[in-house]
């Protein structure tokens, strides 16, 4: 039975007709929708997109005019925000620079402090010796105690990397008033595509704690922010965002009075479902009895979150026909180009087009020139 062509695959096949390949195609639209459905389903929560995970101008603009904040990591992420909204129109009304960008990496150049504190911003830290070069080179900034709490059970996990022991927050953000520093807000992330919900609600225990114990040493906290993690449907494994946002609007309620305001970091769940990727097979061998594919995109480019994100992209053909189990490579001259080694794909031709969709995050962001390759080139819809 001939497969019927839908809308979308059409699209697809136009767009990269039209542009050649490889071709990373992101639709706002998608974006947008992921925006309403985290704000809808989280009303407590600033949304600030982790321009990590796909630093592409446009995506900062079209969720800077739904009301969206951003979460940066270098200089660079600061500038990519900072200039591409600095001239457009706020939805909401919000105060610069606090309300709009957070500086979420805990470790900073002592160069990049030097450039931030003109814009007096708010930047994470998770131990004592960032506290003092912060205090020193960055003096006008507020700041937020990164805190690490349980990553188990998610696709990536960052707790072995950052986070102060919780046991030794309080002092951390004494230390801090001590310099005559202000701590704003407690951190945390449970690591991304957070399949455990438990990660978050142990998380939201330990900052209660440490908020009502920082309260009694005199110091009250203002903002909890809640990181990332929020998990994308990539397959029916993938536990459900309402069902989590369900138990976090539970655990608000019972343990942070109304004026602690409530910031995430969302990085995945704008963008990961906004892209899908073009490529066209260039070459085809039969190695032990196998059909390889090669085709012009993979692991050093578009397909870089198979290595970097533990995620895998499942390759599909726009042609029918009876599926075999065959592996599919990048074009480069590396072993380690290898997308997939057990796919189920119809007998496919040099030239013919395939597609990988849920491929927005951590992606192209992480694409290389590795062999004269260079990245995919984006193609933007719905805009
Ligand atoms: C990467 C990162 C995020 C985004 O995480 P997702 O799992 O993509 O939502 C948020 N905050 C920090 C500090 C990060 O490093």
């Amino acid at each position: 039975m001939a497969k019927r062509p839908n809308k979308y695959t059409k699209i697809l096949k136009k767009i990269a007709e039209k542009h050649g390949t490889p071709v990373f195609i992101l639709d706002h639209e998608k974006i947008r929708e992921n925006y309403k459905e985290f704000t809808k389903e989280l009303p407590r929560v600033q949304a600030y997109y982790a321009v990590k995970a796909n630093s592409l101008p446009w995506i900062v603009k079209t969720l800077y005019r739904m009301g969206s904040s951003f979460d940066v990591a270098s200089f660079p992420e600061f500038m990519i925000v900072y200039e591409n909204i600095k001239n457009l129109p706020a939805k909401r009304r919000q105060d610069f620079i606090w309300d709009k960008i957070i500086y979420a990496n805990t470790i900073k150049q002592i160069e990049t402090l030097h450039k931030l504190d003109q814009f007096k911003p708010l930047v994470t830290y998770d131990n004592a010796a960032e506290l003092h070069k912060i205090k020193i080179h960055c003096p006008h900034a507020g700041l937020c105690l990164r805190i690490g709490v349980p990553n188990t059970g998610s696709m990536v996990e960052l707790s072995s990397k950052f986070g102060a022991h919780p046991g030794e927050a309080v002092d951390l953000i004494l230390e801090a008033f001590n310099a005559g520093l202000i701590v704003e807000g407690i951190s945390f992330h449970v690591g991304s595509q957070c399949n455990n919900f438990e990660n978050y609600m142990q998380a939201l225990q330990l900052s209660a704690s440490i908020f009502k114990e920082s309260e009694s040493r005199g110091h009250r906290i203002k903002i909890l922010d809640i990181g990332g993690g929020f998990p994308v449907r990539y397959n029916n494994k993938a536990k459900s965002f309402k069902v989590l946002a369900k138990k976090l609007n539970t655990e608000f309620a019972r343990l942070f009075p109304e004026d602690i305001e409530i910031l995430a970091e969302p990085g995945r769940f704008m963008v990961a479902n906004a892209a899908t990727l073009v490529a066209k097979v260039i070459g085809k061998a039969v190695r032990d009895g196998k059909v390889c594919y090669y085709i012009d995109d993979g692991i050093y480019h578009t397909f870089s979150g198979v290595i970097f994100d533990h995620c895998t992209y499942p390759i599909k053909a726009f042609k029918d026909g009876e599926k075999k189990v065959s592996a599919v490579f990048g074009p480069t001259c590396d072993a380690l180009d290898t997308i997939s080694i057990a796919e189920e794909l119809p007998e496919l031709d040099i030239g013919d087009l395939v597609y990988a969709e849920n491929i927005g995050a951590y992606s192209h962001a992480s694409s290389t020139y590795f062999n004269g390759f260079p990245p995919a080139k984006v193609i933007h819809i719905n805009k």
